[in-house]
């Protein structure tokens, strides 16, 4: 069991980053019930820096923040970490998983992400350094086969665990894939709907009326 100095047992740490432009159920319910699953109660969302070229040219990152805001206030699970929009420049998520190690001590970490993701984690910066600080749990995702290249093959033979409960025994090291719900959905999807007027309900409530008020991704605005 990872333990505190003073001998207790510590409960991982939750952190599900990504770009949310615009957070979508895609995002919420997979994380929800893989957080259940391994028992968290807490999951902090953390929104990332899209550089200024890849950005949507309708949508600030401050709208991108209110979003993810409006889901915190409403979802028990979720709490906003905007460190990385405070930053000037984009992160790695090496460097903000480190930044959360430091702060944490050897309390185990839980990285969320999607299938496609740990496909794709051998381009990610740094990514050998990846397990070194944090264990990851994936989220199937209904758009997206498992099927791994060699480097993700071998890593996951190396970390993978089937057992939860090993997530809370040490800081760092494993990978769990979470028997989630597959949902098929993609913000690039959901912008195009959006934009050509399409009904949508892969969004949570509260961010369809923001993007409504607001007039994002193309939807004529109510202001
Ligand atoms: P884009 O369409 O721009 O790729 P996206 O919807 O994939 O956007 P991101 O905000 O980039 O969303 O993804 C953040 C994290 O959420 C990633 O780890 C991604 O794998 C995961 N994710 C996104 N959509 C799903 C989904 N439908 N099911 C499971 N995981 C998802």
């Amino acid at each position: 069991m990872s333990r505190t100095e003073g001998g207790q047992v510590q409960t991982p740490l939750g952190i599900f980053g990504g770009t949310f432009d615009p957070v979508h159920l895609g995002h919420l319910l997979p994380v929800t019930d893989a957080a259940r699953e391994i028992g968290l109660h807490r999951v902090k969302l953390l929104p990332c820096h899209i550089p200024a070229h890849k950005a949507t040219p309708t949508v600030s990152a401050a709208q991108r923040l209110a979003m993810v805001r409006l889901v915190c206030a409403k979802w028990p699970l979720f709490e906003l970490d905007d460190r990385e929009l405070r930053r000037d420049s984009p992160s790695y998520s090496v460097d903000t998983l480190n930044e959360y190690r430091r702060e944490e001590g050897n309390r185990p970490l839980v990285f969320f992400i999607g299938l496609d993701s740990l496909k794709n984690l051998n381009s990610w910066h740094r990514w050998q350094e990846i397990l070194t600080l944090c264990h990851l749990v994936v989220c199937r995702r209904g758009d997206c086969l498992a099927s791994f290249n060699p480097d993700v093959s071998r890593l996951l033979e190396q970390h993978r665990t089937r057992d939860a409960r090993h997530l809370k025994e040490k800081p760092a090291g494993l990978i769990y894939l979470a028997d989630t719900r597959e949902l098929a959905i993609s913000s690039t999807e959901l912008r195009g709907s959006l934009a050509r007027g399409e009904a949508t309900d892969l969004l949570p409530e509260e961010v369809l009326a923001y993007i409504q008020l607001h007039g994002l991704y193309g939807v004529r605005s109510e202001e």
